[in-house]
């Protein structure tokens, strides 16, 4: 059998994509991916969502877009693609050694968190050292934790953990923070948050049955390294785009994202389109990923037309 539409990812972008082509009658497959239902499945109140105005759990919001997929016939499996042929159509996807072939790809596999790259934090993941508060903040009742980084993630992450941790202390390599000013300010006004301005982890401490002991500070102005106890260290550094499905088979721009011609979702690759984080590292958001996605299932539609 060869279907019309495959896409792959099930956050925002995946599952509007899907509920647009269902409505398309293009009847989608969609391959969910090692995390159904994408980032906001690890987040709790999604408050900037439009349609909540008491705001929504992400789970719960995530929920909704599958039911409303599902709905109209999409057909949604809690699976993952292992590789992708895009040099030909029908396009080839494989889960495992099960091919799949489809006329066309929506490819929304999202981004993933990004991590400082030391050795001490792969060999302390899991054992103190976590990139969701949200996931493990609960282990560090009355504890002292370290966020890294300055976004909206740091501030999300950090005002999280206040509701467990006794001190939060956000490391920051500058002094001016790229969080949003309402962030900010929750975060600024929080009497458990702490901030260290100009500094860098350079080493965590700790070991795998006894967890994280305390992180190396560098002074980013001095050069200067100092020891500071805690019991947790939690990654916000931003992300990087899931495309090593697709590499060498479709552009990217500089920085990695998928690349889109302007205006649309297509991709290098004819009948291939991309929506979601994947391809967005400027907005980054539920709202413009749900946009993006729903894109990608009309230009999805418009091809199909086209080839028929
Ligand atoms: P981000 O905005 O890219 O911020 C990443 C932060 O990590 C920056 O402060 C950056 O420092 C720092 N950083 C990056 N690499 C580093 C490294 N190797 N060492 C130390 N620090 C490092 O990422 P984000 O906070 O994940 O946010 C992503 C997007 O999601 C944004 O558009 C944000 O608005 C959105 N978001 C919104 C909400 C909300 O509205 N509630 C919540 C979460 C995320 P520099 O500032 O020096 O570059």
């Amino acid at each position: 059998m060869i279907h019309r539409v495959i896409i792959i990812g099930s956050g925002p972008a995946g599952l509007t994509a899907a509920i647009y082509c269902a409505r398309a009658n293009l009847q989608p497959l969609v391959f969910e991916g090692s995390q159904p239902g994408g980032q906001l499945t690890i987040t709790t109140d999604v408050e900037n969502y439009p349609g909540f105005p008491d705001g929504v759990m992400g789970p719960q919001l995530m929920d909704l877009f599958r039911d409303q997929a599902t709905r109209f016939g999409a057909d949604c499996r809690f699976k993952e693609v292992t590789k992708v042929d895009l040099s030909e159509r029908p396009f080839k996807v494989w889960v495992g050694d099960e091919l799949f072939e489809s006329e066309s790809l929506i490819i929304c596999t999202g981004a993933s968190a990004r991590l400082l790259g030391l050795e001490s934090e792969s060999r302390l993941m899991g054992h103190g050292v976590s990139a969701c508060a949200t996931c493990d903040g609960f282990f560090f009742k009355d504890k002292h934790v370290v966020v890294v980084g300055g976004g909206d993630s740091a501030m999300e992450e950090a005002l999280f953990l206040t509701k467990f941790a006794s001190k939060v202390s956000v490391v920051h390599r500058r002094e001016e923070l790229r969080a949003s000013k309402i962030m900010q300010d929750r975060a600024m006004k929080n009497s458990k948050v702490e901030f260290v301005w100009n500094a860098v982890v350079e080493d965590i401490s700790g070991s795998e049955d006894g967890g994280v002991s305390g992180v190396t500070l560098k002074d980013t102005n001095t050069g200067e390294a100092r020891e500071v106890d805690c019991e947790g260290v939690f990654l916000a550094i931003g992300h990087t785009p899931n495309t090593s499905l697709f590499t060498g088979q479709l552009e990217t721009d500089e920085k990695g994202y998928l690349a889109t011609a302007n205006g649309s979702t297509n991709t290098s690759v004819e009948g291939v389109f991309a929506s979601g984080d994947v391809q967005d590292h400027v907005y980054r958001q539920a709202v413009t990923a749900a946009g993006t996605g729903c894109m990608a299932a009309i230009d999805a539609e418009r091809f199909l037309e086209s080839q028929h």
